[in-house]
């Protein structure tokens, strides 16, 4: 496995690759005859869990090459946020990489992301981009998608995989994606619960033995969300106002929002007729917790009898 520092020496290698054409040689049967080496992209902060190994497993199994970045994007942290105190161990990050059979990490500094005097592009999130996690973090939306972007310009054509557990910004890069015509293919993958079903986050680390007990009331929230549209509630605002219930019950979280949105557009959902997805967020004293489920359609009336 390769450890690389510069975004040229990125360019060299995918360059290198797509040259090449074929495949790696790492499974000569599954695309003898295709053209192009498939680069599959696996973009996280680091502080490596079983979410991204889901990622980077995926990845592995449908490219050729598997490039994870490990890069905590000082441009999606607010001024009174955890940038300083996000939790980083790059040489168990790299373990982890190799054991999942990663063939390089770019792990770079911020100066090798954010070139001094070097002008980048800096998609507009838009209105959505300012709603939910947007609003709790000002200005958020507009790093990630920056980030996204340079690692996008630096990689060249790939696979990018990204976890349905951060679903607004999975909306957000899809779009620009779409928008700009870039020619990146986005995997969504889905969200790898704990058995309690607290999605595995790297702020997770951080919660206290009675946090960590309480935070499951995410997931608790959701799921009750999840149960009143399958027994047919339609009303998204009996469907929030459970969740937030649920999460209010809870004495050490905070609630910052619940929420119905639509799955394709992100817009807040007030009848649910097309697909659509529970989103929360909750505050605990040690980390914010976020989670969103994808709500089930509601059973079809039962035919009548004739
Ligand atoms: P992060 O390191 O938090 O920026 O996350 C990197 C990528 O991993 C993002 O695409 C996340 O959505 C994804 N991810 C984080 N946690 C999970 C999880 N529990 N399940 C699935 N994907 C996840």
């Amino acid at each position: 496995m390769d450890l690389i520092r510069t975004a040229d020496e990125v360019r060299r290698v995918t360059a290198a690759l797509r040259d090449l054409g074929g495949h790696s040689g790492r499974d000569p049967g599954r695309d003898s005859g295709s053209e192009r080496t498939e680069v599959g992209l696996v973009p996280t902060m680091g502080s490596l869990h079983e979410g991204h190994a889901s990622l980077i497993r995926r990845a592995r199994a449908e490219s050729d090459f598997v490039l994870v970045t490990l890069f905590v994007n000082p441009a999606q942290f607010g001024p009174g946020e955890d940038l300083a105190a996000y939790p980083r161990d790059e040489d168990r990050d790299l373990e982890i990489c190799r054991r999942l059979g990663v063939d390089a990490v770019w792990a770079p500094t911020v100066e090798e992301v954010y070139p001094p005097g070097v002008p980048l592009a800096e998609p507009d999130p838009g209105p959505i981009g300012e709603t939910f996690e947007g609003a709790a973090r000002p200005g958020h939306f507009r790093g990630v998608l920056k980030v996204v972007h340079r690692l996008f310009d630096v990689t060249g054509p790939c696979r990018a995989y990204f976890g349905e557990k951060d679903a607004q910004q999975l909306f957000l890069v899809r779009r620009m994606v779409r928008d700009e015509a870039l020619s990146v293919t986005i995997v969504p993958c889905p969200i790898v619960r704990e058995s309690d079903g607290l999605a595995w986050s790297s702020r997770n680390a951080r919660l206290g033995t009675e946090e960590r007990e309480q935070a499951g009331c995410l997931f608790l929230a959701l799921s009750e969300g999840a149960a009143l549209a399958r027994a047919g509630e339609r009303d998204a605002a009996i469907i929030v106002a459970a969740m937030a219930r649920e999460i209010g019950a809870t004495p050490i979280a905070r609630l910052d929002y619940a929420a119905v949105v639509r799955d394709d557009t992100f817009e807040l959902v007030s009848h649910l007729d097309r697909p659509s997805r529970a989103i929360v967020a909750a505050r605990f004293p040690s980390a914010r917790l976020i989670d969103n489920l994808r709500l089930p359609e509601p059973a079809p009336e039962p035919a009548k009898e004739r």
